[in-house]
């Protein structure tokens, strides 16, 4: 059995993009999400999300194909920043963590933890609800063999700190992969070596909600027991806690 890690790092971070409540450029959600779905700044990956086939069960859907912004509630708490639109899911559906296995992982632990109204994410008009969480990802579109590149990670950098200048109330983020952790980092602007991915590891942060690093809930990892329910949902009660304890 792999032992919990919990990192206590020993340096002092500096977090130089400290979130400010109440300096969002555009008032809700819609006008961000309309200039993420429009975007064509990574030619490598417009030309892939525009090409890139789905499984033989989905050929014959009509397929979003575009960027693919976060869902959730605007009031969230908990902010879960994944890798990126998966062919079968985001890219298909339109909608993040919908319709592919990671979604069927990640859904089915935020029902089991109280985040979600329903344990299946299947598509944009299924009736998912969630509270309390916002589901966003490092990079809106999807990237060949779940590997953008770091100019793309920048450049898509510009949309998740626009989302999280609206998530005024997080409490807790947590990063689903080494990728989204690092992505995650950048925005914060820690340089720091001991802040490093690990599952199960949290950092207090100055100026900055609690970071919990997770393993991505991709089928390499959920279908060889790299991560398991149990895992995921120690995490999330963590999360939980950290809340609960935030509140007092
Ligand atoms: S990855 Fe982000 S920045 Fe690049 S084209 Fe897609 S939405 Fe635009």
């Amino acid at each position: 059995m792999r032992p919990e890690k919990v990192a206590l790092p020993v340096c002092i971070f500096h977090v130089k993009n400290i979130r400010k409540q109440g300096t969002a450029i555009e008032p809700d959600f819609s006008n961000l999400n309309s200039q993420i779905v429009a975007c064509r700044l990574c030619p490598r990956l417009v030309h892939h999300r525009e090409s890139v086939p789905s499984r033989a069960c989905f050929t014959k859907e009509i397929h979003w194909r575009k960027p693919v912004p976060g869902f959730g509630d605007p009031n969230a708490w908990l902010l879960i920043l994944g890798l990126a639109p998966s062919p079968d899911g985001g890219n298909r559906t339109g909608r993040i963590f919908t319709g592919d296995a990671s979604a069927k992982f990640l859904i089915r632990n935020l029902y089991e933890a109280g985040f979600a109204n329903q344990p299946e994410s299947l598509h944009q008009h299924d009736g998912l609800i969630l509270k309390g969480c916002y589901l966003t990802a490092a990079v809106k579109c999807v990237p060949p063999k779940h590997r953008p590149k770091p100019d793309e990670l920048k450049h898509c950098s510009r949309y998740l700190e626009r989302e999280l200048l609206l998530l005024p109330r997080l409490r807790c983020v947590l990063t689903l992969g080494q990728i989204a952790f690092q992505a995650y980092k950048q925005h914060l602007g820690v340089k720091c070596r001991s802040l490093k991915f690990a599952h199960g590891a949290k950092y207090q942060l100055p100026g900055a909600p609690p970071l919990y690093a997770s393993y991505h809930p991709s089928p390499q990892n959920t279908n060889t027991g790299v991560l398991t329910d149990q895992d995921f949902q120690k995490l999330l009660k963590m999360c939980l806690e950290e809340k609960g304890s935030t509140n007092q």
